[in-house]
């Protein structure tokens, strides 16, 4: 696809963020170009229009940057994951391994039901694991999760994302 390159010269590399040997992939500066993010988002659009999704859950904070596009094309509703203490609702939450501690995922009680359709949204996957609790989370049939950003052994590994399809634009910089 000839518009995976400019988006990806879009994404800025941040190094020592947010801190010493991380080279960070900054996706505000892709917001910045419209060609280049409306580019990002019809891709999605594209891939998910016609497979019946019903539900697009995206991870905060920056699954929410494309999530909410994606779902409005496609006839879906948006659901925010969200980082503890958010959302004022009953929750559901799942607890998941960062490389120091845990952080957790909540989502509202009700928001989606167990047949529904999903696909769930972030701007970069690393080691899966965020999008890992997120699938669990959904309770859903989730049938892809969806990242700008990822590297290609996570695509052929698939390993902590539950056996679910990844599908990912551009490798990081
Ligand atoms: P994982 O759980 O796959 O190891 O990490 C993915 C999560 O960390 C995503 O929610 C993503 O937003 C965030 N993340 C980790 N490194 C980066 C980075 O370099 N750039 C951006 N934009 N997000 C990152």
């Amino acid at each position: 696809d000839p518009r995976l390159q400019a988006i990806s010269e879009a994404i800025r590399v941040v190094p020592h963020f947010p801190k010493p040997g991380i080279m960070f992939q900054d996706i505000t500066t892709l917001l910045l170009d419209h060609k280049a993010f409306k580019d990002t988002v019809d891709i999605f659009i594209d891939r998910y229009r016609d497979m019946s999704i019903s539900v697009v859950a995206g991870v905060e904070a920056r699954g929410f940057m494309f999530g909410p596009s994606i779902a409005l094309a496609i006839g879906a509703k948006f659901v925010p994951l969200r980082k503890p203490k958010k959302l004022p609702g009953e929750v559901i939450s799942e607890d998941y391994e960062l490389e120091y501690g845990t952080d957790r995922l909540e989502m509202h009680v009700g928001a989606v039901q167990s047949g529904e359709r999903a696909v769930v949204v972030d701007d970069l996957v690393a080691t899966g694991g965020t999008l890992s609790a997120a699938i669990k989370l959904l309770g859903a049939e989730v049938v892809e999760c969806a990242c700008v950003i990822g590297v290609p052994e996570m695509i052929k590994g698939y390993c902590r994302l539950n056996g679910k399809p990844l599908y990912i634009l551009v490798e990081p910089r």
